[in-house]
């Protein structure tokens, strides 16, 4: 029976037409960003303080159960290919392609920019990510495309909530 695993494993990488170890490096940041990521909407759901509160918190913690879901995806791809996914925390920072903003102004509307600018640093990342995969990894390229499609409408999400701030505090742009 592991004879047949391991000989279907290998089947599943050979039809992988890049280089499978520099793929699971990619991944591997792009795991990183999604913990960091995780724990930053998930903290700043805690500490967040200000007007419409309630609905930035409803929305940061409904976005840390996505990147959750993102690095749940990703790890499975990683294993899928043979590597081994990142084993340690200390490993997120010298992976991360976004970094880590930590809420120490927990004023909503720097907590949302904060997230915007994660955000928009992981679609970028992404959208990479979409295009060296998608003509050597179409797995891949079929996981990352659904990750990036989350990831576009987190930021509309808490774009559309800074406006909404900007409307009650009668800021007009
Ligand atoms: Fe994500
Ligand atoms: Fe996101
Ligand atoms: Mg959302």
């Amino acid at each position: 029976t592991n004879l047949i695993i391991t000989i279907m494993a290998e089947i599943g990488r050979s039809i992988v037409k890049m280089d499978v170890d520099s793929l699971i490096n990619l991944l591997n940041k792009a795991l990183a960003d999604e913990w960091l990521a995780y724990y930053q909407y998930w903290i700043g759901a805690k500490v967040v303080k200000g007007p419409m509160k309630d609905a930035v918190i409803s929305e940061l913690d409904l976005h840390a159960t996505e990147e959750l879901g993102h690095a749940q995806l990703l790890v499975t791809r990683i294993v899928q290919l043979g590597g081994t996914p990142l084993l340690t925390p200390e490993d997120w920072f010298k992976m991360t392609n976004c970094g880590y903003d930590a809420p120490t102004d927990e004023y909503v509307e720097e907590v949302l920019n904060q997230n915007i600018k994660g955000e928009q640093c992981a679609i970028k990342t992404y959208s990479h990510l979409l295009d060296l995969t998608r003509e050597g990894d179409p797995v891949t390229y079929d996981i990352i495309l659904r990750i990036l499609a989350d990831e576009v409408e987190h930021e509309e999400d808490l774009v559309a909530l800074k406006e909404d701030l900007d409307f009650m505090l009668m800021k007009r742009r």
